[in-house]
């Protein structure tokens, strides 16, 4: 079972970028991105939105996929930065392995 925080956004501040809730779920930062992986990055901004914290920790491995070739953040229209914002997500998914 998925379990959703509203206050996840607000957590992953200290991890740096704090833009996904910008996102208007466009979709333009998954058509661009040259993995062309299942929606990715757009799903995993989706997931902080909703705070689907166990769903970004189930799927942590697509994050290390990220070139970090930032034109997903180029062509995002709502400056939700969805580049910076997966660097953040991996700084959180490294802090919650180190609690673990
Ligand atoms: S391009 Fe920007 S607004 Fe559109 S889905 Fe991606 S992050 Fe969201
Ligand atoms: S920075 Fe990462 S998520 Fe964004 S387009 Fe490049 S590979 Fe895809």
């Amino acid at each position: 079972m998925t379990l959703v925080n509203p206050n996840f956004a607000k957590e992953l501040e200290r991890f740096g970028e704090d833009t996904a809730l910008e996102c208007f779920n466009c979709g333009t930062c998954a058509a661009i991105c040259p993995l062309i992986y299942e929606h990715f990055p757009r799903r995993m901004i989706r997931y902080i939105q909703l705070g689907a914290k166990d769903r970004i920790l189930e799927n942590a491995q697509e994050l290390w996929r990220c070139l970090h070739c930032g034109l997903c953040t180029q062509t995002c229209p709502r400056e939700a930065d969805p580049g910076e914002v997966i660097l953040s997500l991996k700084r959180f998914v490294v802090d919650n392995w180190r609690r673990s």
